[in-house]
């Protein structure tokens, strides 16, 4: 057993907050906005220097489908709506109701793959401050959560690092948006990780930009290899057939065209065996991320038409983690609900993206043969609400999901919507003086639809309002 020592030290309590979000990505920004513009003093802190986690400093886009599969009806709205509508207000976003599948912003892939929402990671950042800022919301970045603070059964706030030193902050209810859970598993929800079979998780991805490509030939590459699932399979085989593989557990890519003419982000590593949740494999998944780039270049220069000029803008600030830890919530959203559209009493926001597995093992992906997701399908309220563990709430890549349905609720819009559902009930913990699991799931619905959210046909959604947008 690894050495231990016992350290004590006073930390100063610099916050006391009604509602307290931990990390700022998607979920953490619909989570803190919706809990400030409900009457709750927030508080969010964030490890980075920007909002937007995966989605701005991972680099990982565009926002995937916030439309049914069908591309029908826009299912997620609400805070997500208005961040995308201000971003393309400025230039930074396209609204996805203009984006036809097939197209270079969707990587040419016509399955499940319209209605995207291309955006410029910088506009997401901008536009994400100016809401925590407008809203009234303490934020402190470069502050990580390190302990929890708890009385009871209950979480009382936590510990966080920073610049500044060792700090307290207390809450009466915090709200999980850190992807791995970190709040969860610290206070002591059971946590699910992985498949059920092995625990192994969705590889990770690198993610980087590539300027300087041929768009045009592209477009070409495209029409001449209509049948081509994902893009680039052919060279990708080609190669191999000569004895030149591309050396990356990869058989095709993913390069999705950003705001910029020639510009691409490329979803084309894999980083397979590797754990968010333990330091020295985060590292090392970084540094063979920032390798496997190099060889993308290599081959995209060597083999892929309209890349023979390609340069490499940038890599994440991270690598990009598709699965970790979820808690254990009083429901498990399971992949009958997903592929049967399951009415829950207790919707609290809707996805339309397909069930989406990167093999763990290898290249393609591992989905179970033959199931497919409904055309939308519903998220409950308590698929936020852990077991055993009180005034807290889950919401984003953490939310209590098996791992096949976590496939498909794992991407952004539902992160935002299930932000916004978490941090709008943590408000209403805070007004009715009761525990989130106690929260009035009619109250919760009608304030979700009220500022915006859209909960399904059986509910009468009332026209979102435009949003406000300052002069720039
Ligand atoms: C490679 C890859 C490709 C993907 N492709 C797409 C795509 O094209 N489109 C799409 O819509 N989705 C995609 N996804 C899924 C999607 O990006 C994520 O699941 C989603 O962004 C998760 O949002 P989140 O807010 O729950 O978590 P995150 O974005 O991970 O945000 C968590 C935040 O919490 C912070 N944090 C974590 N721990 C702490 C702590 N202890 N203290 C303080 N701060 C902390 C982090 O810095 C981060 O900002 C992809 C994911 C990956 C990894």
């Amino acid at each position: 057993m690894a050495e231990t020592i016992r350290w004590n030290n006073e930390v100063p309590v610099v916050r006391q907050t009604d509602v307290l979000v931990v990390g700022g990505g998607m979920a953490g920004i619909g989570a803190a906005v919706a809990a400030a513009r409900n009457g709750a003093n927030t508080t969010l802190i964030e490890q980075y220097g920007a909002l937007g986690g995966t989605g701005s400093t991972g680099l990982v886009g565009p926002f995937m489908t916030s439309f049914d599969e069908k591309g029908t009806v826009q299912i997620v709205r609400g805070v997500f709506d208005e961040l995308v509508r201000r971003m393309a207000k400025t230039g930074g976003a396209v609204h996805p109701s203009q984006v036809p599948p097939g197209t270079p912003y969707s990587s040419f892939t016509v399955y499940a793959h319209g209605n995207v929402t291309p955006y410029d990671p910088e506009a997401l950042k901008l536009v994400a401050d100016e809401m925590i800022e407008e809203a009234g919301i303490h934020l402190m970045y470069h502050t990580f959560m390190a302990d929890v603070l708890k009385e009871g059964d209950g979480v009382r706030g936590v510990i966080v690092v920073n610049k500044s030193g060792m700090q307290a902050i207390r809450a009466k209810v915090v709200v999980d948006c850190t992807g791995d859970g970190d709040v969860a598993y610290l206070a002591g929800v059971p946590m699910a990780k992985g498949r059920p079979s092995d625990g192994k998780m969705q590889p990770m991805s690198m993610f980087f930009r590539v300027g300087g490509i041929d768009d045009a030939a592209l477009v070409e590459y495209r029409r001449q290899h209509p049948t081509e699932r994902n893009l680039f399979a052919t060279p990708i085989a080609e190669a191999k057939a000569k004895g030149d593989p591309l050396n990356v557990p990869r058989d095709n890519l993913g390069l999705y065209q950003t705001m910029r003419p020639g510009e691409y982000r490329a979803n084309a590593s894999r980083l397979l065996g590797y754990d968010s949740t333990d330091v020295d494999s985060l590292t090392q998944a970084e540094i063979e991320g920032r390798k496997q780039v190099q060889e993308l270049m290599r081959f995209f220069h060597k083999y892929c038409p309209g890349m023979q000029n390609a340069y490499l803008v940038d890599t994440g600030a991270h690598v990009g983690v598709r699965e970790s830890r979820r808690i254990v919530g009083e429901y498990v959203l399971r992949v009958e609900d997903v592929v049967e559209a399951t009415e829950f009493p207790d919707v609290i926001a809707m996805n339309g993206f397909f069930i989406d597995i990167h093999n763990p093992e290898g290249v393609g992906k591992a989905e179970p043969p033959g199931v497919r997701a409904a055309n939308a399908y519903e998220i409950p309220y308590r698929s936020l609400v852990p077991l055993k563990v009180d005034q807290l709430l889950a919401a984003g890549r953490c939310l209590s999901a098996d791992h096949v349905a976590f496939g498909a609720v794992r991407v952004m819009p539902p992160a935002c919507a299930t932000g916004e559902a978490a941090g709008t009930a943590a408000a209403l913990a805070v007004k009715h003086g009761v525990t989130p699991r106690r929260v009035p799931v009619d109250e919760l619905q009608q304030t979700l639809l009220a500022q915006g959210a859209y909960l399904g046909a059986r509910f009468a959604t009332p026209q979102a309002p435009e949003p406000p947008v300052p002069g720039r």
